[in-house]
């Protein structure tokens, strides 16, 4: 790269926004301020012929996004489920920015393979997965569903005689894949990419607690006890964060000949919790595991993991060898185990992360949002015109906001609220709609929440309320 003054300036100067941004953000509203009319009126200028001066490009683009950023960096954030980042990480992602490594192979990223393979070491350790299993970083929750099926597809039928790698699904014995109610849209999206057809998808009953019924995974495998299988578990789903009750349908599953996978984006980190490793017992059982760096461990988007208990399956269904590529025998090639080709070298911030906060800090992480989350659904939830609809066992709850006047209208009236609550700017939810009620949910997974950010949370409810705020 060209190192003339103005690359490095322009360098200089972006660090210095994104401090200022960060340094900000306390102060700065939690919810977009402009809308898209104005984002695309600044953003969309004509592509110009000529070059312009980097410092330019950049100041101008830090000023057209302004408003258009949601605050999800701080800790007064708790729509869907997404963490912020912790500072070595963000530090370790922009030196992955600035090193440019193609994390495709070990030839192409010799330190990038390295650490990848230390993290996936760390990661197997922390979340009590198997030693023995394989596993993959790529760009998020999805994509660890899409490898993690992609090894499942091909076990399946290899055990058919049934190559699908080289034949495809055409003519395939179909795979049925039995899950609760509860199944998250990404693992549905997954499924339609690898061919598998979301009709192949049994939805079965769950218990008052959103857990799938052991009786009814029973009566579905006894359906059609020789059929390829896959039977999705959830381990924090994403409304009350429910887990499976992995000790009695995992080992029911098996039975069967069925391949267990588990969705924990978010949930799976509970196992590096001693006070919430018990909700994961029985689930290092399973064959694969999914689950996000970019939600709770707060590493930088995007990041997501894969983890295979049949390594040869998982390789099998991602290995390629060609004649211009360059194999380590003794090294740990990604794209062994990689849907991409090309990639990011993810595996600096999410290293970075648990190198910050070891063991204990990812614990107190965990434990810390679950307690931040209890305090925000209770806190909200005794408000006058507020109830809890779920109080939150581990970082998710529901609460929602009820008419004055007719019983009918909470559900118009707690999407208000939510409206008013974003536009207020101190605090940032999202709505869902759970066993027939709208709701507001509570999701807690930033490291950077503090009780202050709770505490101006429930103020600020309370003022959208028109109620006397209960901690000021
Ligand atoms: C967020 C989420 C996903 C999808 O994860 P991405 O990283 O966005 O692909 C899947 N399952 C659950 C339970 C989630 O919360």
């Amino acid at each position: 790269m060209e190192t003339d003054d103005s690359s490095l300036r322009v360098l200089s100067l972006a660090q210095h926004h994104a401090l200022s941004y960060l340094t900000n953000l306390d102060r700065a509203p939690v919810g977009a301020t402009v809308d898209v009319q104005t984002l695309r009126h600044r953003l969309n200028k004509p592509l110009a012929d000529s070059r312009l001066p980097p410092e330019q490009v950049i100041t101008e683009l830090v000023k057209d996004v302004e408003g258009g950023l949601l605050g999800s960096a701080g800790g007064r954030f708790f729509g869907w489920v997404i963490g912020g980042s912790l500072p070595a990480a963000l530090a370790a992602d922009w030196l992955t920015a600035s090193w440019d490594q193609n994390a495709a192979l070990y030839a192409t990223a010799p330190a990038a393979a390295v650490v990848e393979e230390v993290a996936g070491l760390w990661l197997k350790d922390i979340l009590s997965l198997p030693a023995h299993a394989s596993f993959a970083l790529v760009t998020g929750c999805q994509m660890a569903h899409a490898t993690c099926l992609a090894a499942a597809r091909h076990a399946l039928l290899s055990e058919r005689d049934w190559d699908v790698e080289k034949r495809g699904l055409y003519g395939a014995p179909p795979i049925r894949i039995l899950s609760s109610a509860q199944l998250h849209g990404s693992f549905e999206r997954a499924v339609r990419l690898l061919g598998l057809g979301r009709d192949q998808v049994i939805s079965l009953a769950s218990d008052a607690h959103d857990r799938l019924e052991p009786a009814a995974l029973q009566k579905a495998l006894e359906d059609d006890p020789s059929a390829p299988t896959i039977v999705l578990l959830q381990a924090g789903e994403i409304n009350i964060g429910a887990f499976d009750d992995f000790e009695s349908l995992i080992p029911l599953a098996k039975r069967y000949g069925a391949w267990v996978h588990l969705d924990g984006a978010f949930g799976l980190w509970a196992a590096a919790s001693p006070r919430y490793r018990h909700l994961m017992k029985g689930a290092e059982a399973a064959d694969s595991w999914a689950t996000d760096g970019h939600k709770w461990l707060n590493v930088p988007f995007d990041c997501g993991y894969a983890f295979i208990a049949h390594a040869d399956a998982h390789r099998a269904s991602m290995t390629h060898r060609a004649a211009y590529i360059t194999h380590h025998d003794d090294a740990r090639d990604e794209m062994d185990w990689n849907p991409e080709w090309s990639r990011r070298s993810r595996g600096f911030s999410t290293y970075a992360a648990l190198r910050e906060l070891g063991r204990d800090g990812v614990a107190d992480l965990i434990e810390r949002c679950c307690r931040h989350a209890h305090s925000l659904v209770m806190g909200i939830g005794s408000l006058p015109g507020a109830e809890v609809l779920w109080e939150p066992t581990i970082n998710q709850g529901l609460v929602r906001f009820l008419d004055p006047s007719t019983e009918q209208d909470h559900d118009r009236r707690t999407d208000e609220v939510i409206a008013a609550i974003v536009a207020a700017g101190e605090a940032f939810f999202g709505g869902t709609t759970w066993r027939g009620k709208r709701a507001m949910r509570v999701s807690v997974c930033s490291w950077q929440t503090s009780p202050e950010d709770v505490r101006r949370s429930i103020n600020s409810v309370a003022r959208v309320l028109g109620v006397e705020p209960p901690n000021s």
